[in-house]
């Protein structure tokens, strides 16, 4: 299909961030066409635009998909999520560390079986898609086969994934703990077969402090000397239990976050999940580096972790840079929609409005430059990557009834946010090519590369 000089366009209202909306005005951060034309070539967008402006350009015969009645939007970038855990997901009633020893590990032990590690990727990739999500950095287990099966899989989407294998070397059932010299040697292993391989890009991915020893960080920073390009996730300041735990087990650090930055863990491209119990001087810390933190509301309302200071985070005078995760199995849904449902409300429960503009931010090019990805995903541009979600304000009866009322793109952004779910999810793109169509008769999915069993 995109052999050399395939070229499509996508032709329907479209939206993306033009800059960023914490920093600007929102309005003067967002491009918006109500009849607008994406032109893809080879898997890279080659020209956006209006439709009257485009339309002449174009070459004759080429392929028009038309989405009237839709929104166009670069594909969104979850920045922290657990694929193991979506077998555990509403899990009843324990906050983070019970809830941890009572179902994650049970969950991630499974994963031990190669063949389970394959099927539960299999429908995460999906899962993904069919919320509209085609970049995300995810959590594998402690198992480097979880990793190959998750990458597999992505693989035949040709999607831009960063994932990585956990790295666990205490306080966690024995089945579950490499060491650190272990963890050492099947990361490197891993970032040999497949970091830079097609779209993926590997992350270094110490669980959290509680469950690595000094020497299993310090093992951590000295992997991501070992390649250029490589990621950094763990936890960071989830839960007031947790963060008086990594108090107790190093007691000379000066905070949480400093135990990251002495194994040399806090650079540019680190991403903390959750940050929701940080202090000015770790905000501080992290504009300095450049390192990113993982806002994930589904999971710190489920869990009882604690609201997240979004707008302390990206207070312009020391900005940190901040993506949006989903957090499945601690969070609840793997829609960036719903998601933002809940970071609206987060914000409004300590008195900060989030509105429409700055929440497409966090999900897709916010979501980018959290992960230094922002040239290459997270907006509707030439030579961006062509990931792309066509979202359908009209997805229910409800939904339909409700934009009959909206008067402005923001007040129709602001519907998907509020209502919008998978099924507001029309077609997903990922590096040009229709990998998933909601209306699409039979099996909605279309890997690039058919499935060998
Ligand atoms: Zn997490």
């Amino acid at each position: 299909m995109s052999g050399a000089g395939c070229m499509i366009a996508l032709r329907g209202p479209a939206a993306t961030l033009a800059g960023n909306p914490f920093e600007q005005p929102s309005r003067a951060c967002l491009t918006y066409h109500d009849d607008a034309l994406v032109v893809i070539e080879d898997g890279i967008i080659a020209a956006f635009g209006s439709h009257a402006e485009l339309k002449d350009t174009l070459p004759a015969g080429i392929a028009i998909t038309h989405y009237p009645d839709h929104l166009i939007v670069p594909g969104f970038v979850d920045a922290h999520v657990h694929y193991p855990q979506m077998q555990m997901i509403g899990a009843y009633g324990a906050q983070l560390l019970e809830w941890l020893e009572t179902y994650t590990f049970l969950a991630e032990m499974s994963f031990a079986d190669a063949r389970h590690a394959r099927r539960v990727a299999h429908l995460f990739l999906r899962e993904l898609l069919r919320a509209g999500t085609t970049t995300a950095m995810v959590y594998c287990t402690v198992h480097p086969h979880s990793v190959d099966a998750f990458f597999a899989e992505a693989e035949r989407f040709d999607a831009r994934m960063i994932a990585g294998k956990i790295l666990m070397d205490r306080h966690a059932p024995k089945a579950l703990l490499d060491t650190a010299q272990r963890g050492y040697d099947e990361s490197l292993a891993l970032i040999e077969r497949w970091h830079g391989r097609g779209r993926a890009l590997y992350c270094v991915t110490p669980r959290f402090a509680p469950t690595s020893t000094q020497a299993q960080l310090d093992a951590a920073g000295a992997l991501l000397k070992t390649g250029s390009g490589l990621f950094l996730q763990t936890h960071l300041c989830e839960n007031p239990g947790e963060v008086e735990w990594v108090r107790e087990l190093f007691p000379a650090r000066a905070s949480y976050l400093d135990v990251y930055a002495h194994a040399g863990l806090v650079g540019a491209r680190s991403i903390f999940g959750h940050g929701v119990h940080m202090h000015e001087g770790d905000f501080c810390t992290c504009h300095a580096a450049g390192a990113a933190l993982a806002h994930c509301p589904t999971s710190n309302l489920f869990l009882g972790s604690g609201l997240f200071k979004l707008f302390d985070a990206v207070d312009p005078r020391r900005p940190v840079k901040v993506g949006l995760g989903t957090d499945v199995g601690g969070g609840t849904s793997l829609s960036q929609l719903q998601t933002l449902n809940e970071a609206y409300k987060v914000a409004a429960l300590i008195g900060q409005k989030l509105d429409a503009v700055q929440g497409f931010y966090l999900a897709t090019l916010g979501g980018a430059v959290a992960l230094g990805l922002d040239d290459r995903i997270g907006r509707l541009a030439p030579r961006m990557e062509a990931d792309i979600c066509v979202l359908d304000p009209k997805a229910t009866p409800f939904m339909a009834f409700r934009a009959g009322y909206c008067v402005s793109i923001e007040e129709v952004l602001f519907l998907l946010m509020t209502l919008g779910d998978d099924r507001a999810v029309r077609a997903t793109y990922v590096a040009g090519r229709a990998v998933y169509d909601r209306d699409r008769a039979g099996d909605p999915f279309v890997p690039a590369i058919a499935r060998e069993e």
